[in-house]
């Protein structure tokens, strides 16, 4: 099946910056949030990249007017009726994404799609909230999706070749480089990268170095193009919590436990970027 209708349902960091980039790759979209602000948010830090896309000379103005024209919107799921393709993209929590899944399922056609975006939680897991497991697969982007080139592709238990198939082209069209990995928790990427961060945040908590220091130190000694400390607060420190928590009871191994430091942050409401502050202070930049 050639996909031409795609679907995004949550309109945060992540469901805007796919929107996006499937906008710009010629496809119809169709983008949901259940909450009006946020899906105002995601449309407005879409103007903003293709803005400052304009600028850079990387799209002309036609472009920009053509992918934002592509991109329809709205507060109820029932906009996604006739998409293809569903990519989820709400909050990393198994019985939010159940519910979502679920609820996508009985409205979308019998052949359509269902994409997950889940950072960690297992893909067969999700599938078994649907009537459609063989159409249900993990399409993990990476953060900021307009410019990173990577897109996990990752198969539940019973998704089929035809679904797989169907995804990793569609995955192409958007310019992006599907890998395919194996359902575990945090598959590769946060398998590997988690750890790392909430290491970094333990070197913070026992004193080991400032977050400056310890932001420089991975930059300047190991070549990282951003310190993990910097990078959490990109990714929110609320998501990196969550995709600890799914390490951790996944995986049941106590080196996965989250930072005390990181539960507290979040309980604070320090939630990187997004928030204004986290390891860092970004309410100066604005
Ligand atoms: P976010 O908090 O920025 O956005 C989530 C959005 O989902 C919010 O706008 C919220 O209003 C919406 N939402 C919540 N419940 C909903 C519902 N029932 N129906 C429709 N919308 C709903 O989160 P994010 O960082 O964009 O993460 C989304 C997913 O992508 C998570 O599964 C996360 O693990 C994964 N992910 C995140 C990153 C990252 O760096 N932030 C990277 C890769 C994957």
């Amino acid at each position: 099946m050639e996909i031409r209708r795609f679907g995004v349902v949550g309109a945060g960091t992540m469901g805007a910056g796919i929107a996006q980039v499937a906008a710009q790759a010629g496809f119809d979209v169709a983008l949901v949030d259940v909450a009006p602000a946020a899906l105002e948010r995601g449309l407005a830090a879409i103007d903003k990249s293709l803005d400052r896309l304009v600028a850079k000379g990387k799209l002309d103005a036609a472009a920009r007017d053509a992918a934002r024209g592509r991109i329809a919107h709205g507060t109820a799921l029932e906009a996604l009726a006739d998409r293809q393709l569903v990519v989820e993209a709400v909050v990393e929590r198994l019985e939010v994404k159940r519910e979502v899944l679920s609820a996508l399922d009985r409205l979308l056609a019998p052949e359509a799609l269902l994409a997950t975006n889940t950072s960690s939680i297992s893909i067969t897991k999700l599938a078994a909230a649907t009537g459609r497991a063989d159409r249900v697969i993990g399409m993990h982007f990476m953060n900021p999706v307009p410019v990173m080139q990577l897109v996990e592709i990752i198969r539940g238990l019973q998704t089929s070749q035809a679904t797989y198939d169907a995804v990793e082209a569609a995955t192409r069209r958007l310019g992006k480089t599907p890998v395919e990995v194996h359902d575990s928790p945090g598959f590769v990427s946060n398998r590997v990268l988690m750890p790392m961060i909430n290491e970094a945040i333990y070197c913070l908590y026992e004193g080991v170095g400032r977050p400056e220091a310890i932001d420089e130190v991975m930059r300047l000694g190991m070549n990282h193009p951003m310190g993990p400390l910097a990078l959490a607060d990109l990714i929110g420190l609320d998501v990196c919590l969550d995709i600890l928590r799914v390490l951790h009871e996944g995986l049941g191994d106590p080196k996965y436990r989250p930072c005390p430091l990181l539960v507290k942050m979040v309980d604070a409401g320090y939630l990187g970027r997004k928030s204004g502050r986290g390891f860092h202070d970004y309410a100066a930049a604005g």
